[in-house]
């Protein structure tokens, strides 16, 4: 049987990786300089490296191990499912029981009237299927001209075209030629960083109010739907203001908007509830999934879209599909993920034992000296780094230079905490303990005094 060669010294294998292996978002000077840190195995929230170091993993992989590594069910699913049918489409009037049973489930979990499901590999590819699932849509509705989707500035949408499209990175529409024509975009609900004088429920409500004046500018017969993630995750844990998505549902109703929210992170229990739009209060039309729907153990994703929907794009043929959606391994590994979700009660956890644990304990940290806001939902969080909490200023120097340095410290102190400009965010494996949860937050801590003293 062949296996992977962990068995090599890690110098040995950082050459190997840095001779040939390319990275997303790390730059070759980070590889050849350093070399990566070579994860070889995971149980539970805890990864260990090639050199035999165990890491409290506060980012649940990439946002995404949300029952913990190394569960063996999961395991044995696959296995099953990969000697009994490996693979077969669902292209063409085919079917087959992995793909149809997790559509059923996911039209039981889902919110309202989302019960139809289509299957993608990711959460990239998924919100590319949306792009044409809602341009199709109204085009079948006799409204062509309706083809622009609304987007926030800093929020994450996935790395296709499409996907880094729909997403308000400045740095990635700046590779590639994007964004793809139609789309727009409107400010994101960062009160920390943008309020100014403002509270939060005033800045909410008027930055939610940008989406009815970007409507009126567009003309509302041109305007397709409105794309969102119910807490934006990889723009750094921004979590709005309470007035904010009531008044995005408001202005998206009255214009008769589509609204789709990306529960690609929020999604599977990660704010306490199955999807962050039951945690904010929105009744989307269409939303995105993926990372949490196996808890990372095999790729897959999904567009859960409303009866309305689907009635419209089941009356033509949608000329869309990619070769694994509903992968039958993939559909059998996120059913064992859902039954483990439900029967080990980890919604409840997150609701009522981790996620106030962690917010109590993260709270604390907004008395070190570096932090201005420290905010938890569910068990997502971030803390925003600042030179200057009364002011709310960024670092003058190179944004993110103060938060590579923090989040190097925690490598050195064992824990992953991302950064992300100058903000650090957590979204650790729902299953994680609060006695785990005390060991990273004391690290964190301990992170923290490090990166002070160096930037002093
Ligand atoms: N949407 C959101 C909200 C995400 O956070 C991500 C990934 O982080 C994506 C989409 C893209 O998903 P994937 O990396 O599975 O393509």
């Amino acid at each position: 049987m062949t296996t992977v060669a962990n068995h090599l010294p890690t110098t040995e294998l950082q050459a190997i990786d840095a001779a040939h292996h390319m990275h997303p978002f790390t730059t070759g000077k980070e590889i050849n300089e350093n070399g990566a840190r070579i994860i070889t195995s995971a149980k539970g929230v805890w990864l260990k490296d090639s050199e035999g170091q165990e890491i409290l993993d506060g980012m649940a992989g990439l946002w995404c191990v949300n029952i913990g590594y190394g569960r063996p069910e999961i395991a044995d699913v696959a296995a099953r499912q990969m000697r009994e049918l490996p693979f077969y489409n669902t292209f063409f009037q085919t079917s087959h029981v992995p793909a149809l049973m997790l559509a059923k489930k996911l039209a039981e979990l889902a919110p309202g009237d989302l019960n139809h499901v289509f299957f993608a590999n990711g959460g990239s590819d998924a919100n590319d299927t949306n792009i044409r699932m809602v341009r199709t849509y109204w085009a079948e509705k006799d409204q062509p001209e309706r083809d622009v989707i609304i987007s926030r500035w800093n929020g994450y949408h996935g790395s296709t075209i499409g996907g880094a499209s729909l997403g308000g990175m400045k740095g990635m529409h700046a590779q590639g030629g994007l964004p793809i024509p139609g789309i727009e975009f409107i400010d994101e609900p960062n009160w920390w960083a943008e309020g100014g004088d403002q509270t939060p429920e005033e800045f909410g409500l008027a930055r939610a109010r940008q989406l009815e004046e970007k409507i009126k500018e567009i003309g509302p017969e041109k305007v397709a739907a409105f794309i969102g993630e119910p807490i934006q995750g990889a723009g750094g844990v921004i979590i709005p203001p309470a007035t904010y998505w009531p008044e995005i549902q408001r202005i998206c109703d009255k214009y008769g908007i589509l609204l789709i929210a990306d529960e690609v992170i929020c999604g599977f229990g990660r704010t306490g509830n199955w999807f962050g739009s039951q945690t904010m209060g929105i009744k989307p039309d269409i939303m995105t999934v993926a990372k949490g729907l196996s808890a990372g153990y095999v790729p897959i994703g999904a567009s859960i879209v409303s009866d309305e929907i689907a009635k419209v794009i089941g009356d033509t043929e949608f000329n869309h599909g990619y070769t694994y959606s509903g992968h039958p391994v993939a559909c059998a590994v996120a059913l064992e993920n859902l039954r483990i979700l439900e029967e080990e009660n980890v919604l409840e956890h997150v609701r009522n034992v981790a996620g106030p644990h962690l917010k109590k304990r993260w709270e604390e940290l907004a008395e070190h000296p570096l932090v201005g806001e420290a905010r938890v939902e569910g068990l997502m969080g971030s803390i925003a780094l600042t030179p200057d909490k009364a002011t709310r200023a960024p670092f003058a120097a190179d944004a993110g230079t103060v938060g590579y340095i923090c989040r190097e410290r925690c490598f050195a102190n064992n824990i992953v905490m991302r950064h992300v400009g100058d903000r650090m965010v957590i979204a650790p494996p729902l299953v994680i303990t609060c006695e785990e949860i005390d060991i990273f937050v004391d690290r964190a801590r301990k992170s923290l005094d490090e990166c002070l003293e160096k930037i002093r």
